[in-house]
């Protein structure tokens, strides 16, 4: 089994009695683009400035190729960060900007000046080297930032961030951008980022964080098909959660749920048991509920709906069944405009219960 390039053990780090980062346990390989997400003041950045050395683990221990890189500084170590401000030095111009982590190293003038040139004709940007830094457009100078962490060949990059300045447009090119660049190159990205369609875009595995823990590790499918917990379904978005308890099983080894809604079929995630008793929390995908008057399935209840909301190509519908439960459903325009909803109809909402998902936590 290949060792991995970086490896968070049992990490924590405190800063007085708050604690930012609670027993991190992750491991990133060679190659991989890892996205860690979550919401604001979860322990994205403080993660990355421990692994950049620009925060200390109060305990545990970070290992970059197998050695231990706690006590190392920021400039000991291989682990170049692009920031969300790029911290590019204004009094520089470009090629001076790109060439700065070489003279720091000692590298002779006329070598710099060439790999720099080289770096920024690979980002496109040979035409504005001697340009001054505020002359230069947001992704432009995104892309200088960029040149100049690549300039000195780290086997891995710290990114925080890096697009969230960029309009939507710009953000989706320089994605591309991006994903291009760490397969070219078989370097590590670790990314921080509050974009979930920026981390399932270009990601291999997102990490999800919570108030310092770590909520779920996967690859952007597993994450989103089969959210661990309540916090990553409802973080995810475009998720229904359903409370009940365990009455048994039907004969396609579905779990029947007893809940003040009624009884409903769930499935279980691969090796979790249930057993009748328990309390369990399901989850349901918006895109698997279909509305109907003339109900088929099992599982169904009937709402009443009370508002919509059109993002791109899909309408979100919102239902209220009852008792405190809203539910979200998303159709494509096209069905939406079959089904002819107004707000206050009564409509019976229903799934296949192998589409609702029992969560291994709460
Ligand atoms: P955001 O998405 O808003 O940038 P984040 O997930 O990156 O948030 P962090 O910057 O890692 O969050 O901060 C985690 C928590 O630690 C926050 O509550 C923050 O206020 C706190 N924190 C970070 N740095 C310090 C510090 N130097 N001193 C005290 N508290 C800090």
């Amino acid at each position: 089994m290949t060792q991995p390039l970086v490896v968070f053990d049992n990490v924590v780090k405190h800063f007085g009695s708050y604690h930012a980062v609670e027993r991190m346990n992750l491991e990133i390989y060679k190659g991989e683009f890892v996205a860690i997400m979550g919401s604001s003041g979860c322990g994205k950045t403080t993660t990355l400035r421990m692994l950049a050395g620009l925060d200390k683990p109060s305990e545990g221990e970070i290992r970059l190729n197998g050695e231990r890189i706690n006590d190392l500084y920021s400039w000991e170590r291989e682990t170049p960060l692009v920031w969300q401000n790029l911290a590019l030095f204004p009094f520089l111009n470009v090629v001076e900007n790109v060439e700065f982590g070489l003279r720091m190293r000692g590298m002779a003038k006329a070598e710099r000046r060439k790999k720099s040139l080289q770096w920024l004709e690979r980002l496109g940007l040979e035409e504005f080297a001697m340009r001054d830094i505020s002359l230069l457009s947001g992704g432009q100078r995104q892309r200088v930032a960029l040149a100049r962490s690549l300039v000195t060949e780290p086997s891995i990059l710290l990114l925080d961030e890096p697009l969230s300045a960029l309009d939507a447009h710009l953000s989706v090119r320089m994605q591309g951008v991006l994903t291009g660049l760490q397969k070219d190159l078989g370097i590590t990205f670790v990314y921080v980022t509050h974009s979930q369609s920026e981390a399932f875009a270009m990601a291999d595995r997102v990490v999800i964080m919570s108030r310092g823990r770590v909520e779920q590790i996967g690859s952007p499918k597993e994450v989103f098909l089969e959210p661990h917990n309540r916090f990553v379904a409802e973080f995810i978005g475009g998720k229904n959660i359903l409370c009940g308890t365990v009455i048994g099983f039907d004969d396609r080894g579905l779990v029947r749920v007893g809940s003040e809604h009624g009884e409903f079929l769930a499935r279980r995630p691969e090796g979790k048991s249930t057993t009748p008793g328990e309390r369990v929390t399901v989850c349901l995908s918006a895109e698997h509920i279909d509305l109907t008057e003339h109900p088929r399935q099992r599982n169904r209840l009937t709402c009443t709906v009370v508002g919509e909301e059109f993002i791109g190509s899909m309408v979100n519908i919102y239902l209220d069944a009852g008792d405190g439960l809203e539910l979200q459903v998303q159709k494509p325009h096209a069905d939406y405009n079959r089904l002819g909803l107004r707000n206050g109809q009564k409509i019976v909402a229903e799934w296949d219960g192998a589409c609702a998902l029992i969560l291994r936590g709460d």
